[in-house]
Formats: structure tokens, C-alpha cells, sequence
């Protein structure tokens, strides 16, 4: 068996990474120790949120499947960080769990050059530095041209409950084995990490009168730019507390929590903390929000967000019950707590391949993130240097100045990360560029030009900012009567207009007040919304550009100026030691980083101004 690219592991790195590779015209094997779990969300049903969101819509705009998944199995939307500026608008689903896995399933047989193959690989097979295929546990032997590793938090994985200890890379699922070791003898260095997930309960013994429904959004929004399906209906989740009883119960047991008792040394996810976790940091606060949100549209099963825990059974059980509306709970599945082997990320050139093993990728949480967007959006890049390296081709980069996901990998790179890293909006210095409602068109046409994203997503990109210009110059060259500014005016409480007559839709629309419902009803542009001229989204995008006008074009020439940095290379085996005048702390650490830009180089903590000024004259004279 000889493919172009294998790729190990069907989570959300993986099957991106594969369906990236085969779409671009690969053939390609995706391996995975059980392929009823393709995609599967291991820990809460959602997708999104805050600068997770955004991913998605890059993923999406890339012609990655993240979105397009979420838009045909969410049970409820909502736009967050709405009452903030454009720049922190997140987009969120709630997912059924089960189609979500049922339809990644469906969309990796849809296409012809992606195998599937259910196994567990236990070595790489290698020839001087490169790797030229796998060696799976029944025995088999697949060369390949590029191989990606997405191994999750299965290698070495261990499941703590309490005082138990199961092996384990997921609770009913087995660890992977070998890998580390095999990567530790040829020089890699890895660490570990550990992260915790929240019991599982049967919504039937809930009493959900008692708690504060939380609904979606009206009319719901959608992850993808193609024409995926609108949600008709959503289910409603809900918001309880803890109390004081509650975290009684927790600090009497602290003692048997591996986290506290010393069992678990790795570190978690310090924005995603379990309960005890809570609890012992804040001892002061006397309840923490629980959101209890359905798994999807035919169960039962609800899943606890905030109650991450790997507490003994009976306490998990004593805790819950004390939370109101759950005094009669029935647990289906406990919370946990993993711990895995995942591989420092410095070791990785900015496409992903190793900078040890040639034609080596790693893409996920084995390259220490958290998050399922943070996994697919680094699969998908993964999968499209994998295919771009077996075919020869130039690989393929993205900028901070021109996605989330450019920050997220080159944070990874440059800097490494010692706990599991998730994606922030205040990671990103340019995040009024990266808008979630501009992500098509920042990145389609890049992914284009490479061949991933194909032509309908190209004609939906070019139709969207041809409506864009549309309304922008219809707004700038529409007048409204000062009356009706007034009237407006006089509504939100602002003063009003004494001077001329009209005035500039636009001028108007600036203020930080007005929205662009405000004025929907101004008869000459009602008509061109009823006939769909403008759609709402336009109209909402317009606003955006027209508020933000002076912002985003300084924010474009502050990044243009940065990308100078950027755009000077470093060639790969390029000799530090020669440069004697440079610190010896910034030398040792570019001997590590090995950094592939000036840009890179300024972003590592410990090389000072001096150093990258006598970098600099070395590198352009
Ligand atoms: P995974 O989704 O873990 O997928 C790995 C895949 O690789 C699996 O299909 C596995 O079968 C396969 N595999 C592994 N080794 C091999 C091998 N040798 N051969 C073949 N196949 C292999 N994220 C958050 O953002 N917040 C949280 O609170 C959170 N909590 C979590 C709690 C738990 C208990 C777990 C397990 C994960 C949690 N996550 C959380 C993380 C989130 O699930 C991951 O970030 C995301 O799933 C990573 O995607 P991935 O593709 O890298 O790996």
C-alpha cells in the first residue's frame, strides 16, 4: 500500500488534515484506532466562541469542513461578545454530539482519493531523516510520501477518577502506544499535559424549572459561507449555580482529587479549570455558573460546562446533587481527568513538518493546544503542506496580519507553550482585521490559488464584496432628513441635531449609537432590502467598515509595516555562531527555535532589540 499522504488519527486535526490533502489531489490514507469516531468532541457538544469562532469561519474560508459539519448538526447559535466592538464577535453552536461524528463520517467517504482505514499505527518508518510511511499494530507497513500525526490526547494517555488510574486516550477508548518513545530515540523532546472533562447526566432527573434557560439567537446565524443549511428550530440550554454547600462537599474531598493529591503533576488548561480547581482559587466566591446544554436532538444526555472534575464517583454524585435542579441527577458518564504525551512545538517549521524528521507533520492537540477549532485549523494546514511538500510544490503560510490562525501557529513555534494553548482574541495584535464576518474574504483567495478551496466558494466571495462596495457607496451617497435623525436621536436618549437640513447616511451610522436597524426603515433603502439587494449581513458588514473606518486603516499600515520583519528569511542552516556579537542567551535560543523569518526572531521572549538590529545587519548587507 503506497499513498501520498497518511495521515494517524481521525479527530479534528486529523480528518481536516486528511480531507485538505485529498481535495487537493492526494491520495490519501487516514488511519484511526476506531472509525465511529471520526471528529468526535470529546469534551463538550460545541463549536466556537470567543477567537475560536473566528477559526472556524477561517477554516471554513480556506475550504476546510469544521464549519460546514457544525452548520448540519447544531441545535442552537448565538453570536457572543455582541454588546462589544466587531473585532470580539464570536459565533458559537451548540452540536449534536452524535451526527456531528455521523456526518465528518459521511463527508470523508464523499471523497474519492481519502481511504479509511481502522488500526492502531505503533511506528514510523523512516529512511536517513524522512519519513517514508507507517507500521500499524496488526502488523501492516504503508509507505507514504508525507505522513501527518494527529494523536489527541491518546499518546500515553492515562484517566484518573479519583484514585483510579485507567489507561486510556478517551474514557471506553485505549491510549496509543510507541510513538513517543520511538520520536524521543531519534532526538524530539516531549512533555506532558492534562486536561479534565465534566460528568454527563440524564436530563430526565433535572429539574429545569428551577434554572435560567438561555436561548439561541433570533434569527439564528451559521458558521459556513457556502449556502449550508439555517436552523429552523434550537433547543434551549440552561443556567444554574453551585452554592456553598456545593463547594463544602469539593474541599472536604480535595484530598482525593489526583490534582491536589499530587497524582497529576502536568499542567491543565488554566482557562478551562475544573471545579475543584475553582473552587480552591476562588475559596471567596460563593457559587460558579453551570451551563447545562442538551447533547443533541434525540437524547437525553445533557453535558455540565463548569463542572470539569476528576473527583471519586461518590463525590461527583454528593456534589451535583446539592446544585439546584439537581436534586434528583442520575449520572451517565463520569468526569475525568487525562493526561498525555504531547511534543513541544518549537520543533516545528511554520508548515508543520518537523524540523528533525523531513516530510513529518504534527498537527493538534500532540503539539500542546487545546480546542477543537485550534486542532482542525492546524489539520488543515497540516494536510495542505503535506500534499504541497509530496507534490514539490511551495508550502503554504499564513501571516498574523491575516488569520488567527497564522497567530495560533506561529505563537506555537516561536514561543512553544508549557500549557495547553487555546486561541484568545487579545493574542492576535491585528484582531479588527481578523473579523469573523471577513474571514472569506482574507483567505479564499489564497487557499484558492493553491487549489483547496474550489471555484463556488471563489463566485460566492467575489458576489459577497461586489455587494460590500454596493451598499458602502449607496450609504455614502445617501442623505437623511435631520427630522429623522432626530427622531432617532431623541429615542436613545442623545442630543440632537441643530444644524443643516440632511445629512450623511453614512456620517450618521458612525456614531457609536446608531445601528444599522435604526435606519432599515428609511424608504429608499427599505426597497433594496425587501428585494434582497443588500441582505442584512451586508448591511451589518457595511456598518462595521463605515464605524471602523479610521481603525482598520491604521491597523493595515501598522501591519504592513510589521510584515516587513516577516518577509525577511533566514535561511534554514543558517550559522548563529559566527555572529559573535550577539547575547549568548539570544544565540542558544535561535540554535533552538531555529526561527524561520526576522519577524519570527522578534517574537521570541529573550532576544532584545540589539540582538535583532545585529541580526538584521547580517542578514540584508
Ligand atoms: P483528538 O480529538 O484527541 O483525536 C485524536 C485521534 O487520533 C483519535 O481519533 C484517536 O483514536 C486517534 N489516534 C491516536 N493515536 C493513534 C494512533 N497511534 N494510531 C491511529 N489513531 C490514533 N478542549 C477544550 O477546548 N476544552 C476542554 O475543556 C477540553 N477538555 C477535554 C477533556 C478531555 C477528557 C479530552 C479527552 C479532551 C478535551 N479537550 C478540551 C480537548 C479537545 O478534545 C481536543 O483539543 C481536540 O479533540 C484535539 O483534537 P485532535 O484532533 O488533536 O485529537
Amino acid at each position: 500500500m503506497t499513498y501520498d499522504v497518511v495521515v494517524v488519527g481521525g479527530g479534528h486535526a486529523g480528518a481536516e488534515a486528511a480531507a485538505a490533502a485529498a481535495l487537493m489531489g492526494s491520495r490519501v490514507l487516514l488511519i484511526s484506532m476506531n472509525i465511529q469516531t471520526i471528529g468526535q468532541m470529546s469534551c463538550n457538544p460545541a463549536v466556537g466562541g470567543i477567537a475560536k469562532g473566528q477559526i472556524v469561519r477561517e477554516i471554513d474560508a480556506l475550504g476546510g469542513q469544521l464549519g460546514i459539519v457544525t452548520d448540519s448538526t447544531m441545535i442552537q447559535f448565538r453570536m457572543l461578545n455582541r454588546s462589544k466592538g466587531p473585532a470580539v464577535w464570536s459565533p458559537r453552536a451548540q452540536s449534536d454530539r452524535k451526527r456531528f461524528t455521523e456526518t465528518w463520517r459521511r463527508i470523508i467517504e464523499r471523497i474519492p482519493t481519502l481511504d479509511l482505514f481502522q488500526d492502531m499505527v505503533v511506528y514510523l518508518l523512516l529512511k536517513r531523516e524522512r519519513v517514508i510511511g507507517v507500521k500499524t499494530l496488526l502488523g501492516f507497513e504503508i509507505q507514504a510520501k508525507s505522513v501527518v500525526l494527529t494523536t489527541g490526547t491518546f499518546l500515553n494517555g492515562i484517566i484518573h477518577i479519583g484514585k483510579k488510574k485507567i489507561n486510556g486516550g478517551r474514557l471506553s477508548e485505549s491510549s496509543s502506544i510507541n510513538i513517543t518513545e520511538q520520536l524521543k530515540k531519534l532526538g524530539f523532546f516531549s512533555g506532558r499535559m492534562k486536561t479534565g472533562t465534566s460528568p454527563r447526566i440524564d436530563g430526565r432527573s433535572l429539574d429545569f424549572s428551577k434554572m435560567n434557560p438561555q436561548l439561541g439567537d433570533d434569527p439564528p446565524g451559521k458558521f459556513s459561507y457556502l449556502e449550508t443549511p439555517r436552523l429552523k428550530n434550537q433547543r434551549c440550554c440552561y443556567i444554574t449555580h453551585t452554592n456553598t454547600e456545593v463547594h463544602k462537599i469539593l474541599q472536604s474531598n480535595f484530598n482525593q482529587s489526583p490534582i491536589f493529591n499530587g497524582t497529576i503533576k502536568s499542567l491543565g488548561p488554566r482557562y478551562c479549570p475544573s471545579i475543584e480547581d475553582k473552587v480552591y482559587r476562588f475559596s471567596n466566591k460563593e457559587h460558579h455558573q453551570i451551563f447545562v446544554e442538551p447533547e443533541g436532538w434525540d437524547t437525553n444526555e445533557v453535558y455540565i460546562n463548569g463542572f470539569s472534575t476528576s473527583l471519586p464517583d461518590r463525590v461527583q454524585y454528593m456534589a451535583l446533587k446539592k446544585i439546584t435542579g439537581f436534586e434528583s441527577v442520575k449520572i451517565l458518564k463520569l468526569g475525568y481527568a487525562i493526561e498525555y504525551d504531547y511534543f513541544p512545538p518549537t520543533q516545528l517549521k511554520p508548515t508543520l513538518e518537523t524540523k528533525k524528521i523531513k516530510n513529518l507533520f504534527h498537527a493538534g492537540q500532540i503539539n500542546g493546544t487545546t480546542g477543537y477549532e485550534e486542532a482542525a485549523a492546524q489539520g488543515v494546514l497540516a494536510g495542505i503542506n503535506a500534499h504541497l511538500k509530496t507534490h514539490k510544490k511551495d508550502s503554504f503560510v499564513l501571516k498574523r496580519n491575516e488569520a488567527y490562525i497564522g497567530v495560533l501557529i506561529d505563537d506555537l513555534i516561536s514561543k512553544g507553550t508549557e500549557e495547553p494553548y487555546r486561541m484568545f482574541t487579545a493574542r492576535a495584535e491585528h484582531r479588527i482585521l481578523l473579523r469573523q464576518d471577513n474571514a472569506d474574504e482574507r483567505l479564499t483567495h489564497l487557499s484558492y490559488r493553491i487549489g483547496l478551496a474550489d471555484s463556488q466558494r471563489m463566485r460566492l466571495v467575489g458576489k459577497k464584496v461586489n455587494k460590500l462596495e454596493k451598499s458602502f457607496n449607496f450609504l455614502q451617497n445617501l442623505n437623511i432628513t435631520k427630522k429623522f435623525a432626530n427622531l432617532i436621536l431623541s429615542k436613545k436618549n442623545s442630543p440632537n441635531i441643530n444644524h443643516s437640513l440632511t445629512l450623511n447616511a453614512s456620517k450618521f451610522l458612525s456614531r457609536p449609537e446608531i445601528n444599522i436597524q435604526d435606519i432599515l426603515f428609511i424608504p429608499d433603502l427599505e426597497k433594496f432590502v425587501k428585494k434582497k439587494i443588500f441582505e442584512e449581513r451586508i448591511l451589518e458588514q457595511t456598518l462595521i467598515l463605515i464605524k471602523y473606518k479610521v481603525y482598520i486603516e491604521r491597523e493595515k499600515k501598522n501591519a504592513e509595516k510589521l510584515s516587513r520583519l516577516e518577509n525577511i528569511k533566514i535561511p534554514e542552516h543558517f550559522n548563529y555562531q559566527k555572529i559573535k556579537s550577539l547575547s549568548s542567551e539570544a544565540r542558544e535560543k535561535l540554535m533552538k527555535y531555529r526561527p524561520d523569518s526576522m519577524g519570527q526572531v522578534s517574537r521570541i521572549s529573550g532576544i532584545s532589540p540589539v540582538d535583532i538590529n545585529i541580526l538584521l545587519i547580517h542578514l540584508t548587507f
